[in-house]
């Protein structure tokens, strides 16, 4: 009944998985990127069962990342259908998408160099292409529940890879599908984003996450990216002992080297990285940065030059 079209994307992750229910109402879980290749694989998809995307009744989004939301404004447009997705997801989609200004102006004060960061603009600006303009949604909450293949699926909202991210949990079967919250062989990247001026804390966020789904009893894990599969407390249980090596590396780089911003952090890590990795690896490195900053193991304050660094706790005063 839900059946997985890996859907193929420009990006480094490659295929993005599409579930569809050809049941009542006939559903959609993540689009695909905006790309020839995604639409066509999709038109394909849909005729070899006999159907059209025009039959499209729901499309339910995880989360508003180029290669799950990309062609939600396209399948509205040829379906009708409703487009579910989270408040959070929604404002990044439905409103101003050309708000990078926080984003930018952050990035600056953890140390990023201007020539990386004008790349990255560019990059943003290109990857816009890939999200067909989607003019409203339906919202979703923590909570809510949605008609999928017969079964009534609890949304539950789990930040952290996205702010506004969702999973849908039938608990009768154990069944979750989970976007980019859990991946089997991949660290979901606790993605930086803004509340205006405030950075959110994304790595803690996704660990909070991953502490509720531990409570659920999970039998089969439907993912964004990859193969279903079954072992989901071993792959959350990996998740959380990963973040905790990292966190401890970093905070013996700190020790080492402090001062340092969150960009030294990066290069003390990694070589040579394009402008979108640098940002994802920032990104990584802030969440641990947070990890410490809340256990009291470092301390984070402005150096001369204004950028944000951060010092063992024990050098602070
Ligand atoms: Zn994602
Ligand atoms: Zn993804």
């Amino acid at each position: 009944m839900i059946e997985r079209l890996a859907v193929p994307t420009p990006f480094p992750v490659g295929k993005v998985n599409c579930y569809l229910v050809a049941a009542e109402p006939v559903t959609l879980i993540d689009c695909g990127a905006n790309t020839p290749e995604a639409r066509r694989q999709l038109i394909h998809e849909f005729s070899r069962r006999g159907m059209t995307v025009s039959d499209l009744e729901q499309i339910i989004i995880t989360h508003a990342h180029p290669d799950h939301v990309g062609l939600a404004g396209w399948l509205a447009e040829q379906s009708g259908a409703a487009v579910y997705m989270h408040r959070h997801e929604r404002d990044k989609i439905c409103g101003n998408l050309d708000n990078k200004e926080e984003l930018v102006a952050l990035l600056r004060q953890v140390g990023v160099p201007e020539d990386i960061i004008v790349g990255l603009e560019l990059y943003f600006e290109r990857d816009r292409k890939h999200i067909v303009p989607l003019p409203d949604c339906k919202e979703l909450e923590h909570g809510n529940k949605l008609s999928i293949a017969g079964k009534e699926f609890t949304v539950l909202h789990t930040p952290g890879h996205s702010r506004g991210h969702i999973c849908l949990y039938h608990e009768g079967e154990g069944i979750i599908f989970s976007g980019d919250t859990l991946l089997e062989h991949i660290s979901p990247n606790p993605v930086i984003e803004m509340d205006k001026q405030n950075r959110i804390p994304s790595l803690p966020c996704y660990l909070q996450s991953l502490t509720e789904l531990k409570k659920l009893s999970i039998v089969r894990v439907f993912p964004g990216h990859g193969s279903p599969f079954y072992n989901a407390a071993a792959v959350m249980d990996e998740l959380i002992k990963h973040h905790e090596k990292r966190k401890r590396q970093l905070a013996g780089i700190i020790e080492q080297c402090s001062p340092v911003t969150a960009y030294d952090l990066v290069q003390h890590l990694y070589q040579g990285l394009s402008e979108i990795n640098t940002f994802l690896a920032v990104s990584e490195v802030l969440g641990h940065v947070d990890l410490l900053l809340n256990e009291g193991q470092v301390t984070a304050r402005k150096d001369k030059q204004g950028l944000e660094v951060y010092v063992p706790r024990k050098k602070a005063s």
